[in-house]
């Protein structure tokens, strides 16, 4: 994971500003290391210090971390994602068992909760580690 080249590209490029104080990976880099729950810029530190709480900064890098807001995009990533599970689970158990409306409901709401909290993590970090690589950083100010 770790290279002995430096990474290229500023943050930011768009807005042909001064090069990023941090390293910034490549795109993919930078999602893989955020979904891992890695600072997406060096990946060296916890990106999260809670189960969704974000560092302010990485102690190793200096990446503002704590100013890439990602809102309400992971939740809705996860929603559709888990969604797309649970509804096509029902659909198989539907077609092929016979089982009560409350079997099912046993099993797939347990399952829709799991599959939320499993993946809501590392989709944030993925979201997270692609907004402060385009250079989606909001400062406190604003
Ligand atoms: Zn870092």
């Amino acid at each position: 994971m770790n290279t002995a080249k430096p990474d290229s590209g500023p943050a930011g490029t768009t807005t042909g500003s001064t090069p990023a104080p941090f390293p910034t990976p490549p795109l993919f880099i930078a999602i893989g290391r955020g979904a891992v729950g890695l600072c997406p810029a060096c990946g060296k530190t916890r990106l999260f210090t809670g189960y969704l709480r974000v560092a302010e900064v990485c102690t190793v890098c200096g990446a503002p971390l704590g100013e890439v807001r990602a809102d309400d995009g992971p939740p809705v990533f996860t929603i559709l994602i888990a969604g797309a599970i649970v509804v096509t689970l029902l659909v198989v158990m539907e077609s092929t068992m016979n089982l009560s409306i409350l079997t099912e409901a046993a099993i797939l709401l347990p399952l829709m909760l799991i599959v939320c909290l499993g993946l809501l993590r590392p989709i944030k970090g993925g979201t997270l580690g692609l907004m402060l690589q385009i250079g989606m950083i909001k400062p406190p100010t604003q």
